[in-house]
């Protein structure tokens, strides 16, 4: 799927939702970039809608692009809900 862009107050707690799998934003790991810019990265906690299990999903800061699935499942390379290619539907809760 195509990255997600994300907004600048994002704070540990937000879910971000992909259709109905909640992404929930679990820790901001400041990191300071080769240019010298600060920056972060993102680790997102949900549960892979094919077994369950909860894993962890880490992003940049300012676009995100998410793996649905828990390590063993991802490379099923088959979209979770509906057609490939097709527009999953995005929100976003701040805690
Ligand atoms: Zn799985």
């Amino acid at each position: 799927m195509p990255a997600i862009p994300l907004p600048d107050d994002l704070t540990i707690g937000t879910v971000l939702k992909i259709d109905a799998q909640a992404f929930e934003l679990a820790e901001i790991e400041p990191y300071t970039r080769k240019d010298g810019q600060a920056s972060a990265i993102l680790h997102w906690r949900s549960n892979c809608p094919t077994c369950g299990v909860e894993f962890t999903h880490s992003t940049g800061r300012t676009s995100a692009q998410f793996n649905r699935r828990c390590e063993e499942h991802r490379k099923a390379a088959k979209p979770v809900t509906g057609k490939r290619g097709r527009k999953c539907k995005l929100s976003l809760a701040t805690a």
